[in-house]
């Protein structure tokens, strides 16, 4: 795959980069943003030429619908660099189409391919020397978009801006991750939002969250709304269960994000001989493996941390320990996928892009 250059950029670069007051060895996750970023605007259905500017707040009328009514979508994907400096995207194809899958779902305009994917090209490319080497370090990019029209009565804006935000970071370590399975709160119902990477998806998670958080618990895992009884995702995660030797994971719903990891998983597991089964797991199957010793593995997918591996889970206010496995398959997955990213191995699916 390669990306057209089809459209123009005004650029104003900084007079100066702050790249050299960073301290990449010790980057919290999120919080440094690179010299610059873009953004194009879209007004009326027609969208302005694109922009590459210094990265700085911007004004908005307190009216902004994005403050109101949530009009707010975003991607997180990742830039990797490889032995021989080139940088590398991982599927960009995937994640500018779920934006636009997400942009459909909330009322707000398309973003056309030229603008995403060629601004996402050029900015990245300008800011590579924020991309470093070495197994873990990578750019995490933020496409999003907010409804930038004014005026407080509840319809969708006139007016919108697509931005993209880079942040160097370090491969993504969270400790041991114990999650809780929800009996009561939800993630996503039918028909609402929840196969869009809308914002509103992640402040309706952070109250039962922190719930879970006091009670020792880093994560939740979301079961089917209606009756709580499908095992779904982990926290902002797809999850997979190993179960004997056939990974399963949900089919991907209204309710279940479609995650760019875990279509990848499932394609690199299968080509490395594991058996895989898209199909829900009921927390009653879950708790009866545990029980019998046929569960092994539970790990989720994401781009920030790739494969996180669970140690155990509550459920009706019982702990359920996995067992310490050797050879475990998250890892083993985790592993191929990483050196795909870094062009350590030999990318036969054609995933990555070279910037
Ligand atoms: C972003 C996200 C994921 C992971 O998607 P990736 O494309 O693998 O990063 C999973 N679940 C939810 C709810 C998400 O928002």
């Amino acid at each position: 795959m390669s990306l057209k250059k089809t459209i123009e950029i005004d650029i104003v670069k900084v007079p100066s980069s702050k790249i050299e007051s960073i301290d990449f060895e010790n980057l919290a996750f999120g919080n440094v943003f690179t010299d610059h970023m873009f953004y194009c605007d879209c007004i009326d259905d027609v969208w302005q030429k694109p922009q590459i500017v210094p990265y700085e707040p911007f004004l908005l009328d307190p009216s902004a619908k994005v403050f109101h009514y949530g009009q707010a979508i975003f991607e997180g994907m990742k830039a990797y660099k490889d032995e021989n400096d080139a940088v590398w995207l991982f599927r960009p194809d995937q994640n500018f189409e779920r934006f636009n899958h997400s942009a459909k779902r909330m009322a707000m305009p398309e973003v056309p391919e030229a603008i995403f994917m060629e601004g996402l090209k050029v900015i990245v490319d300008m800011e590579r020397n924020w991309v470093k080497k070495g197994i873990g370090n990578t750019l995490y990019i933020r496409p999003f978009m907010i409804a930038t029209g004014t005026g407080v009565i509840a319809a969708p804006s006139n007016q919108y801006r697509f931005m993209i935000i880079l942040s160097p970071a370090k491969s993504y370590y969270s400790g041991e991750v114990k999650v809780i399975i929800a009996d009561h709160y939800s993630r996503a119902a039918n028909g609402g939002i929840g196969a869009a990477k809308a914002a509103g998806n992640y402040s309706a998670q952070f109250y039962p969250t922190k719930l879970a958080n006091e009670k020792g618990y880093q994560q939740i895992i979301w079961t089917d709304d209606a009756s709580h009884t499908k095992l779904e995702e982990a926290g902002t995660m797809n999850v997979f269960f190993r179960i004997n030797d056939t990974l399963y994971t949900a089919p991907t719903s209204e309710r279940i994000l479609d995650g760019v990891t875990r279509k990848s998983i499932i394609d690199l597991a299968k080509k490395e001989g594991f058996k895989v089964a898209v199909q829900s797991v009921l927390v009653s199957e879950l708790v009866a493996a545990s029980k019998n010793g046929s569960l092994k593995e539970i790990f989720g997918t994401g781009t920030a941390a790739v494969v996180n591996p669970i140690v155990g889970f509550s459920f009706e206010d019982i702990y359920y320990e996995l067992p310490t496995i050797e050879n475990s398959v998250a890892l083993q997955l985790k592993e191929k996928l990483t050196k795909i990213q870094y062009k350590l191995e030999e990318d036969t699916f054609e995933w990555t892009v070279k910037v």
